[in-house]
């Protein structure tokens, strides 16, 4: 089966990292402590579902959560070794949603397991297209966006909040992987996630990229 291509992205992602807990009120409301340098995970490119496209969810998706997120497509492959440098390996800016089975995800770290079942199973990465990035109309520190179920918001998100902005965390993930053109980054959730089930209209908006909303299957 041909990799899923999102639109405005250089090509289909061979990864996509995601950040945890980079939002304090977040963090409390799930009861973690904030962390001292960025949480990483990774979702295989087959949990990236495209704007216009259902999630169609796995056998097993019980306890679903919804997480928004602004998603950074990196244009370039290399290491990002300094803040500065950040914005030349950002190809575009969107969003998406961070799936979770949140009672799994709970059972899991309790056990000190690894969080993939509850994290990176199909369609857990629904994903807008990629809005070309530009330097001087997008300000990384001052980007707000907005999640809905259903027609009604949940979620407020304004990258000014994020304990470590998306400069930093692209230089955190270049100490372990180096970065290539069409890697997508989860940038982690502000507060007011929640349940969500089968039949549910997830959307995520934002004035700088419009709007993009997947029905979950
Ligand atoms: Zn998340």
């Amino acid at each position: 089966m041909p990799a899923t291509a999102i639109p405005g992205a250089p090509c289909p992602p061979r990864r996509i990292f995601c950040i945890g807990r980079n939002y304090a009120a977040h963090a409390a409301e799930l009861g973690n402590a904030l962390p001292d340098s960025p949480v990483v995970f990774l979702k295989p490119p087959t949990a990236l579902v495209p704007h216009g496209a259902d999630v169609l969810l796995p056998m097993e998706a019980a306890g679903l959560h919804f997480e928004t997120e602004l998603v950074v497509c990196i244009g370039r492959d290399g290491i990002c070794r300094a803040e500065s440098d950040a914005p030349a390996f950002i190809h575009g800016l969107s969003l998406g949603f961070d799936l979770t089975q949140r009672d799994l995800q709970d059972t899991l770290k309790k056990q000190g397991l690894p969080w993939e079942k509850a994290k990176a199973f199909d369609g857990s990465a629904p994903a807008g297209d990629i809005v070309p990035f530009a330097p001087f109309r997008h300000d990384l520190r001052r980007l707000t966006f907005s999640g809905a179920v259903n027609g009604a918001i949940r979620q407020h998100g304004d990258t000014a909040l994020m304990l470590f902005p998306i400069p930093r965390l692209l230089v955190e993930i270049s100490r372990w992987w180096r970065l290539e053109a069409g890697d997508l980054v989860f940038t982690g959730t502000p507060s007011g996630v929640g349940p969500v089930d089968r039949g549910d209209v997830l959307s995520a908006s934002a004035p700088w990229c419009g709007e993009f909303s997947w029905t979950l299957r």
